[in-house]
């Protein structure tokens, strides 16, 4: 076997590639990132938490960054030139981040709301502001063009479900073509006209299937309203289409908008939908919805978004703000954009716990203005919960009933979520639990689907889905039942490739200067310098992996996924000892086993098989080191097992 001997020791050798010289003017007073923040940390004896990663990063003028009396104005002057910042985490405590496009501070979001107050001292001035908004937003946007490509077809709908007082009915519409957006209908019981309530989703956990939404779309439904709940794109049964992977990209920022005006077009055309009573309500991710819906759909008349108005978060998912919306006329933010609704009535839920602590003293004061301008103030309502955190719980619920109640008359006796029955999150697909029941035209893959957009601008997202779609492969091959275990499993095992992915695309081999291996003598090649970079992972990745995995998979099972990183390697070259040393004894197997499992399992934060190859190398070495320090004549061995294998292959030629 090919001998590649020295790499292992060079692993073992940490990497520090800078030289330490002495702060001199000529090299710009430069000092490593990480060096520069542990000083601040012990200097001003604060802790510092790492959401960005510092390797190899090289600072200028480093020291000269220190001010000795603000630990904050020190790290703002160290981490700007990275674009890096920091978020105070409490006494003592920062973490420092990347920066964060659409999260500014409400110090910002005061200025920014008296700057857009001065644009508009008057109606007039707010009515041609708001043109120029609802022209940018869409443009931004890009739903226009999006809109005209979709498809009129009939909606697939499900049996209908009847329970306390109102009914439920899951169903499907294709947008574009072979795209499906699905979700279930909940509708009063009672004959004649009802209100409607479009109700997008956030990113809780379960999505629309959660006993929460249940709760309230059930309820809504016994008070008299249609209501709709639908999946967040690459959520749900649109995962089973695209891939968890394709909600966080810009893409979901377009479809979401789409899929909530073709649900109201196509809810519209049920003969009891009162065209005149219709609003809007999510929460969260949901609440940012549910604003850019009310900008781009003038059909809504009343609208509540929960836990989300803010001037200074626009939702950090690029299915909120994945395309340029807030940049429009010259810069907007969410506060504006739900006052758009003026004069119509408008109910905005915050909470103590989120961005949207700032509501009462900021958003609403500024909505209020707004309202103002048309002598309606009390047609825009806050109700704040300072004790209470970022969900859609029992108290904003109970909020958003009375809201709809008094504006779409409702029946507000029937607010009793106790007559409401759960059910399971099969009970609510349309296409069946695994999406066998989807037509035979459907898109089966993001890729697929990239073709209406610049598939360019997806290439990493494509990239990601393939690692998404390689460790859903390995793990159905667990054949597990548990759903809960399989998508833990999916998660974990992608956000490994995904980390050891980026890890190597982040840290080229350029990192580690051009040497000898101190074994060898040999220069360095480039895999050598690649491996060496690639080895300073940090260990949190590999332990997380492993400690999922055991979490809830039995030994054989770990073994398996192992196996399916390095491609059978350990079983492969096993056989390799067995045919060159024929008489191996079990002791010696069992030393040779232990090794390759070494090698597997190192070999998996590597990127790619030459990597991959390379660590079982090293361990090969030790195979036979062990075999020769065992009184075995590898070298005679390996010279007869060539000879018998070329013999062979001379028989079989003639
Ligand atoms: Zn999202």
């Amino acid at each position: 076997m090919k001998k590649r001997a020295g790499i292992g020791l060079l692993l073992l050798i940490a990497t520090t590639t800078i030289c330490h010289s002495q702060q001199v003017y000529e090299n710009r007073f430069e000092r490593s990132l990480s060096d520069v923040l542990k000083d601040i940390s012990v200097r001003f004896e604060v802790k510092l938490s790492y959401d960005i990663d510092t390797a190899g990063l090289v600072l200028p003028y480093a020291d000269f960054r220190i001010r000795p009396y603000s630990v904050e104005e020190s790290l703002t002057n160290v981490l700007a030139p990275f674009d890096y910042k920091f978020v105070k985490q409490g006494d003592k405590h920062y973490k420092l981040k990347r920066y964060e496009y659409a999260r500014r501070t409400p110090e910002d979001g005061e200025k920014m709301l008296s700057h857009l107050l001065s644009l508009y001292p008057d109606k007039e001035g707010w009515e041609q502001r708001k043109e120029c908004l609802q022209r940018e937003v869409r443009e931004n946007l890009g739903i226009d063009s999006l809109l005209a490509k979709r498809v009129q077809t009939k909606p697939i709908l499900s049996k209908i479900r009847k329970f306390d007082g109102y009914s439920v009915q899951n169903f499907a519409i294709e947008t574009l073509p072979g795209l499906y957006v699905a979700g279930s209908i909940y509708a009063p019981l009672s004959k004649g006209k009802h209100a409607v309530i479009i109700s997008p989703n956030g990113h809780f956990a379960d999505g629309r299937y959660r006993e929460e939404q249940q709760l309230r779309m059930g309820t809504l439904a016994r008070m008299g309203a249609i209501t709709v709940s639908y999946d967040l794109f690459g959520w749900g049964e649109s995962a089973l289409q695209v891939g968890n992977a394709a909600h966080r990209s810009s893409a979901a920022h377009m479809i979401q908008a789409m899929n909530g005006i073709t649900i109201l077009d196509y809810i519209l055309t049920r003969g009891d939908a009162d065209r005149e009573r219709v609003g809007a309500t999510g929460g969260s991710g949901g609440g940012s919805q549910t604003i850019l819906l009310s900008v781009l759909d003038d059909r809504y008349k009343a609208v509540a978004p929960v836990v989300m108005v803010a001037s200074h978060f626009d939702g950090g998912c690029p299915c909120e703000s994945g395309m340029p919306v807030t940049l429009s006329c010259g810069g907007t933010n969410n506060a504006e954009l739900i006052a758009m609704f003026a004069p119509r009535p408008l109910l905005v839920v915050s909470d103590g716990g989120d961005w949207t602590a700032s509501v009462p003293t900021l958003e609403f004061p500024y909505l209020q203005k707004v309202y103002d301008l048309y002598g309606v103030r009390e047609k825009v309502q806050n109700v704040h919960l300072p004790e209470e955190g970022h969900d859609y719980g029992i108290n904003k619920r109970k909020a958003v009933y009375d809201f709809f109640d008094n504006l779409f008359s409702l029946d507000a006796r029937k607010i009793d979520e106790s007559k409401i029955t759960t059910e399971s999150e099969d009970d609510l697909k349309i296409f069946g639990k695994k999406g066998e029941l989807y037509p035979d035209h459907a898109i089966k893959s993001f890729g697929e689907l990239s073709k209406y957009f610049d598939k360019d601008r997806y290439r990493e997202l494509l990239s990601d889905l393939s690692l998404e779609e390689k460790a859903a492969g390995w793990v159905a091959s667990l054949e597990l039942e548990d759903q809960k275990d399989i998508s833990f499993l999916n998660t974990l095992i992608y956000n490994h490739l995904k980390a050891v992915r980026d890890w190597h695309n982040t840290h080229p081999y350029t990192l580690v200067p051009d040497g000898i291996n101190p074994v060898t003598g040999n220069p360095l090649s480039q895999l050598d310098r690649q491996m060496i970079v690639n080895s300073t992972i940090p260990k949190e990745v590999h332990q997380k992996l492993m400690n999922g995995l055991r979490r809830v998979l039995t030994e054989p099972q770990v073994e398996t996924i192992l196996d399916k990183y390095t491609v059978g390697k350990v079983d492969f070259t096993l056989r390799g000892y067995k045919a060159i040393v024929p008489d191996l004894t079990a002791e010696e197997e069992a030393t040779i086993l232990s090794h390759l499992k070494e090698a597997r399992e190192q070999a998996i934060d590597y990127k790619n098989m030459n990597q991959i190859s390379a660590i079982f190398e090293i361990y090969k070495t030790k195979c036979e080191q062990y075999l020769i320090g065992n009184g075995r004549n590898w070298r005679q061995l390996y010279k007869d097992f060539v000879n018998k294998v070329n013999e062979e292959k001379k028989k079989g030629k003639k």
